[in-house]
C-alpha cells in the first residue's frame, strides 16, 4: 500500500487546480475510516479552508419519483453549459441501513457526469446519519476548493434526511407533483416550511395545464405557513425538465434569493449558524459513540431499561444510576 499515497501537497496542488480525479481521492481519504486516511483528509481540508465558501448551495428533496435526477441533469447541464462549475452530492438515509445509494444504483445523469464542468459523487455508502452528513458537508467543501461555484445536493424526501440538507446548504428546494391536497397530508407541510421553493415538476404535455393549476394552489397555501429563510418568501412555479421549460426561472430565483440576503445580512448569519451547529452536533455525536464505548455501557443501559418498564425505577433515577458509575 505504501508508496501509493498522494503526498497531501499534491493533492492540494491538483485539488485547486480543479483536478477531478485528485478532488475523488481527497473525498476517499475523508470517507474513510482507516485513521491515517482520515487525519491524511482532514490536513488537507485545513489547508484548503480559506478556498471555501465561495458557492451557492442548494439541497434538493422530493419523492422518489419526483424527478429529482431528471431536474438536477437538465438544471445541472444549464448551468455547466453556460460555464458554472456544478458539483452534485446526495444524502441518502436508505444508504446508510441497505450499503445502497440514490445516485450510485442506477446509471443516472450520464450527460451531465461527462460534462468537463460537472462532479457527480454518489452518497457516502456507509455509516449513520451522522456520519454521511460529517462527510457530505466535507466533501462539499473540498468542491468548493476545486472551483465548484454550484453544489447541489440531493435527498430522498423520507425521514430526517431534509432537515440534514436544510442545515448545510443556502437554498432548499422541494419537487412536487400535480396535486397540492394530498401532498400536504402528514409530514409534508413540515417539508414544505423547509422550502425556499416549491418546483411542480413535470409541467409538460397534458400535465401542463393541471400544474399551473397545482402551483396556484401552493401559492395560496405558501401564505399560511412560515417561510423557511427570514425576508424571503417562499414560491412556486412549474418546471418541465424534460422540456427545458422553467429552469432559467429556478436559477433566477435562486440568484434573486443570494443577491437579496447578501443585503440583508441573513446569506452570513445562517452559514454561521450552520457551522456552530454542525460543531454541536459533531460534539453530541462525539459522546454518544464514546458513552457506548465504554464496557459494561450497553449492558447497564439494557439493565435498567428493563427495571424502568417493570416500574421498579423511574426515569430519573436510571439515568442517574449510568451517570453514578462513572
Ligand atoms: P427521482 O426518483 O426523483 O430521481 O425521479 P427520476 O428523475 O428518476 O424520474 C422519475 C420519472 O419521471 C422518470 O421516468 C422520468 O423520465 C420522469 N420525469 C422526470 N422529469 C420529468 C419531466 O419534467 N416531465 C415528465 N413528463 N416526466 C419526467
Amino acid at each position: 500500500k505504501k508508496g501509493k499515497e498522494i503526498p497531501i501537497d499534491v493533492l492540494y496542488e491538483e485539488i485547486c487546480h480543479g483536478s477531478r480525479l485528485h478532488l475523488s481521492k481527497a473525498i476517499t481519504l475523508l470517507e474513510s475510516i482507516n485513521e491515517t486516511d482520515k487525519s491524511a483528509g482532514q490536513n488537507l481540508l485545513k489547508k484548503l479552508l480559506p478556498k471555501t465558501g465561495r458557492s451557492i448551495r442548494v439541497g434538493i428533496t422530493g419523492v422518489p419519483g419526483a424527478g429529482k435526477s431528471t431536474f438536477i441533469e437538465s438544471f445541472g447541464l444549464m448551468l455547466a453549459e453556460s460555464g458554472h462549475k456544478v458539483a452534485v452530492l446526495a444524502i441518502d438515509p436508505s444508504s446508510t441501513v441497505t450499503g445502497g445509494s440514490i445516485l450510485g444504483d442506477k446509471t443516472r445523469m450520464e450527460a451531465l457526469a461527462r460534462h468537463k464542468n460537472a462532479f457527480i459523487r454518489p452518497s457516502p455508502s456507509s455509516g449513520t446519519l451522522g456520519g454521511v452528513h460529517r462527510k457530505t458537508r466535507e466533501t462539499m467543501l473540498l468542491c468548493e476548493a476545486a472551483g465548484y461555484d454550484i453544489i447541489l445536493i440531493e435527498t430522498v424526501g423520507v425521514g430526517q434526511s431534509e432537515t440534514v440538507v436544510r442545515g448545510m446548504v443556502d437554498f432548499f428546494m422541494l419537487l412536487v407533483l400535480t396535486g397540492a391536497g394530498d401532498e400536504l397530508q402528514g409530514m409534508k407541510k413540515g417539508i414544505m416550511e423547509l422550502a425556499d421553493a416549491i418546483i411542480v415538476h413535470k409541467a409538460d404535455g397534458d400535465n401542463l395545464k393541471l400544474a399551473k393549476k397545482t402551483v396556484r394552489e401552493y401559492r395560496q397555501l405558501l401564505h399560511f405557513l412560515l417561510p423557511a429563510t427570514p425576508g424571503w418568501t417562499t414560491t412556486a412555479m412549474p418546471v418541465s425538465s424534460l422540456q427545458n421549460t422553467g429552469l432559467d426561472t429556478v436559477w433566477e430565483t435562486i440568484t434573486g434569493f443570494r443577491d437579496k440576503l447578501e443585503t440583508s445580512g441573513v446569506w452570513h448569519m445562517r452559514r454561521q449558524t450552520q457551522t456552530k451547529d454542525w460543531f454541536h452536533s459533531m460534539i453530541r455525536d462525539r459522546l454518544i459513540d464514546n458513552f457506548f464505548a465504554e464496557t459494561g455501557k450497553k449492558q447497564l443501559v439494557a439493565d435498567l431499561e428493563r427495571q424502568l418498564l417493570t416500574g421498579e425505577i423511574t426515569v430519573a433515577n436510571a439515568v442517574d444510576r449510568i451517570f453514578a458509575n462513572d
